[in-house]
């Protein structure tokens, strides 16, 4: 039998949790978060499927950027790390790549530079990873004014530390630093949004939205499922059972022993491991699905295979599908089980999973 382990992509979904994304945001333009490679959905299938949506994609790194320039399309494309190497402002120019710079070693990289590409300024509201701190601001811009008369700059982006907790405050906080720090500015464009600011009511959403997960239908809300928010499943995650058997009770299944049957019991194997992908920590209890009917794990994940306990299914066979998650079992339920989120999930599918696009 093939090993007919399998991530299917709906497309038609991803463009519909698009328009659910362009509907809450409150009249803002809204670019599609495609990093690590569509979240791990192919990013040329990802970003192809969205052409006609999204005016703008965001990537982290300009390798993502040339890959959707390879796939032929033409929309501007946001690099939310800037770039690593002044070596590279160059192509971003040329390219039609907008870098988001943040540091001022970048500063001093444009400095040297005559011809510069259209870029945003990263404004640190709060979350101390990136961006300069509020009081720099004016500094940077004067200083930006004084490098070059054609200086293009678009605006200001700023990340949420909390958005996806509805009862932190830190959202409204970094809001009003943000809102505070470029007021001095007010023709350059806005953009703070990821995907839990959609789903916040009174959130100001600015000029362009950047939701990521959302697109793909996981959850951007702690506590909370994708589908609960009106989101489908991008993905589906399925792999072939390639084994049955009766465990009698007292027996057990697996790398270490760890669980033991208390009654006989339908099992099967099914085929993928954390070597595709699949949490190793998503143990005993861990839902998945067969023709449509909920079933456990059983055990722990071995590299290339998990063990289901069968007792749910008592019609499934060798060669049935397995969905690991999608539609029948969210993946946001399998993130809470493995004590991760969606986004490591979808992201952590490695290149032996073949995707298949419909
Ligand atoms: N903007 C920035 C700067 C990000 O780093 C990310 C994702 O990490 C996003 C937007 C999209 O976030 P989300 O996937 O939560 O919508």
């Amino acid at each position: 039998m093939p090993r007919s382990t399998i991530a299917r992509i709906d497309l038609d979904a991803l463009r519909r949790n698009f328009q659910t994304a362009q509907r809450r945001a409150g009249g803002a333009r809204v670019m599609a978060v495609v990093k690590a490679d569509g979240y791990g959905h192919g990013i040329g299938p990802v970003a192809s499927a969205l052409e006609s949506l999204a005016p703008k994609y965001a990537v982290a790194c300009l390798e993502e950027a040339r890959a959707i320039r390879e796939t032929g399309l033409i929309q501007p494309v946001v690099l939310l790390q800037g770039v690593h190497a002044e070596a590279d402002i160059a192509e971003c120019a040329r390219s039609g790549f907008e870098p988001v710079f943040h540091s001022f070693q970048q500063l001093a990289w444009l400095e040297r530079l005559d011809t510069w590409p259209a870029f945003w300024l990263k404004v640190n509201s709060g979350m101390n990873r990136l961006g300069f701190h509020p009081d720099e601001l004016a500094g940077v811009m004067s200083r930006l004014q004084a490098m070059s008369a054609d200086t293009e700059i678009l605006g200001f982006v700023t990340h949420f530390a909390c958005a996806d907790d509805p009862d932190s405050a830190m959202t409204a906080q970094q809001t009003a630093v943000f809102e505070k720090a470029t007021s001095s500015f007010p023709d350059l464009m806005k953009s703070v949004a990821n995907s839990a600011a959609h789903f916040r009511p009174g959130q100001p959403m600015f000029d362009w939205s950047r939701p990521g997960i959302m697109l793909y239908g996981g959850s951007p809300m702690v506590g909370t499922t994708g589908p609960e928010l009106g989101l489908e499943p991008v993905m589906s995650l399925e792999a072939p059972l390639i084994s049955t058997r009766m465990v009698p009770a007292g027996e057990s299944v697996g790398y270490g022993a760890s669980w033991v049957a208390d009654r006989d019991t339908r099992m099967g194997m099914v085929a993928i491991g954390y070597g595709d992908g699949y949490p190793r920590h998503a143990g005993t209890n861990t839902p998945a699905a067969i023709n449509g009917q909920r079933i456990r794990l059983i055990g722990r994940v071995s590299m290339d295979m998990l063990a289901v306990d069968l007792t749910n299914a008592p019609d499934a066979k060798e060669g049935d599908s397995v969905e690991l998650w999608g539609r029948t079992v969210g993946v946001d339920e399998v993130a809470a089980r493995a004590g991760t989120i969606s986004y490591e999930l979808m992201t952590g599918i490695t290149g032996r999973v073949p995707r298949q696009y419909r």
